[in-house]
């Protein structure tokens, strides 16, 4: 006889535990399953450490998806204040970097103790090294199957993740699953993750790994950010290159801007009035990192020149393009390093109200295996937190 639970949920990561502990509090007897050792692994890796737990300013138009009105519901229902006063509760201090976004003072451990002291309230049952291997219907619920033997559940909940960082547990289990049951899966990809670039281009910024600028980057589609881009030994990173990955196309341009405060023609003017026997170089040094003028230098084949001798024609070939670098990726990093999958679980076939499948009753899909992403700084976990609690409330009423 296989072991029975009124609502299973697999996966504890951000959206599963916030679901068992919500569910269970509502009076339902929950089964929390996860493959790994430990519970809420990404959220431990998360924000540097501290966990970027959400943001001020979540809206639904910092959300991609192949339906972008999808997220709406559930983001209105739970929102940031919620989730904020949370936190609260639980005595845990916090503070706001940038941008809106929210960081524990002291750990990430601290999201995953309340989480894990919720899910205690609720008189969740967590199964840790459990990993489902399959599913079946069965008698108008599910039949799951793990190496410690079969679980039978009317109602089913996945919030397996995406499949970015596969050392973290990271499986396709759940789109697997959504296409079992009938439902679509949009192709997924890296997102929220560094670009590579081409050997030619790389090699002359090698000297760069390391350094951070403000810039502002822009993808063809028109989606600019405004953040720090970092060099890297394979390519460019950065919260400004994170944000514009999840709107990049292979083969197309980013154009950024390395001097996004600068007004050029002015600067150039009023340098070469006060000192017209300074170098380009020395006057390009005090608006950026020397190391970067130098590559530039490298990069652009620029002689030695002073800036009475600077020509228009010199300064929209050398200077100008400082402002609109035409870089062309030549991938991103994947997987490995992506901290969002984008893409997967098809909202069309789920309800925005309560992300339970259409078509196949008692079977709901939530978190990030579900097609929404946010932008990086805390928009991901509020998107596990909303998801999550639309799912438990819909769980109680049976
Ligand atoms: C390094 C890193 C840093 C990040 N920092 C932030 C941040 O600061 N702020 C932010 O908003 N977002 C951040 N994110 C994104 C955020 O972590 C995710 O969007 C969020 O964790 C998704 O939650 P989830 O519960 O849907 O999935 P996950 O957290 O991925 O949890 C899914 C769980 O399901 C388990 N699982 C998978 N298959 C099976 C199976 N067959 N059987 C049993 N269990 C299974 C996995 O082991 C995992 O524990 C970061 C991501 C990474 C990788």
């Amino acid at each position: 006889m296989a072991e029975q639970f009124e609502v299973v949920v697999i996966g504890a990561g951000a959206a599963g535990m916030f679901c068992a502990a919500q569910a269970g509090q509502l009076g339902r007897r929950v089964l929390l399953l996860d493959n790994g050792k430990k519970p809420g692994r990404k959220i431990l890796m998360s924000g540097g450490g501290r966990c970027n737990f959400t943001n001020l300013y979540i809206e639904p138009a910092a959300y991609l998806s192949q339906n972008p009105h999808f997220c709406k519901s559930a983001l209105a229902r739970y929102t940031q204040w919620d989730f904020i006063d949370l936190v609260q509760r639980h005595g845990i201090a916090w503070h706001e970097k940038t941008l809106g976004q929210l960081f524990c003072d002291d750990s990430a451990q601290q999201i995953v103790d309340l989480l894990l002291a919720e899910c205690r309230l609720g008189q969740v049952t967590l199964r840790l090294r459990s990993e489902v291997l399959s599913v079946t219907r069965h008698n108008g619920g599910f039949l799951l199957t793990l190496p410690q033997g079969d679980i039978f559940t009317p109602a089913l909940v996945v919030a397996t993740g995406g499949l970015s960082m596969p050392g973290l547990g990271a499986t396709p289990f759940g789109y697997r699953l959504a296409q079992q049951f009938g439902l679509d899966v949009i192709p997924t990809r890296a997102a929220l993750v560094p670009v590579t670039l081409h050997k030619p281009l790389l090699d002359p910024l090698a000297a760069l790994a390391g350094v951070a600028v403000p810039a502002i980057v822009s993808a063809e589609e028109g989606t600019r950010f405004r953040e720090n881009v970092l060099f890297t030994h394979r390519g460019l990173s950065g919260p400004a290159i994170l944000q514009i990955s999840s709107f990049w196309q292979t083969g197309e341009f980013l154009t950024i801007d390395l001097l996004p405060d600068v007004a050029l023609p002015d600067v150039l003017r009023e340098e070469t009035a006060a000192h017209p026997n300074q170098s380009l170089k020395n006057t390009l040094a005090k608006l950026l990192p020397r190391r970067l003028v130098e590559c530039w230098y490298q990069l652009h084949d620029i002689p030695d020149i002073s800036l009475k001798q600077l020509t228009p024609r010199h300064i929209a070939q050398w200077v100008s393009p400082l402002q609109q670098w035409r870089v062309q990726p030549n991938g991103t990093e994947g997987y490995r390093t992506a901290e969002v999958t984008q893409g997967g679980v098809d909202t069309r076939g789920l309800s925005s109200k309560t992300l339970a499948c259409n078509a196949v009753p008692g079977l709901y899909f939530i978190g990030e295996v579900v097609d929404v992403i946010g932008w990086l700084g805390g928009y991901n976990f509020q998107w596990a937190w909303s998801s999550a609690w639309a799912c438990a409330q819909a769980l109680a009423r049976g």
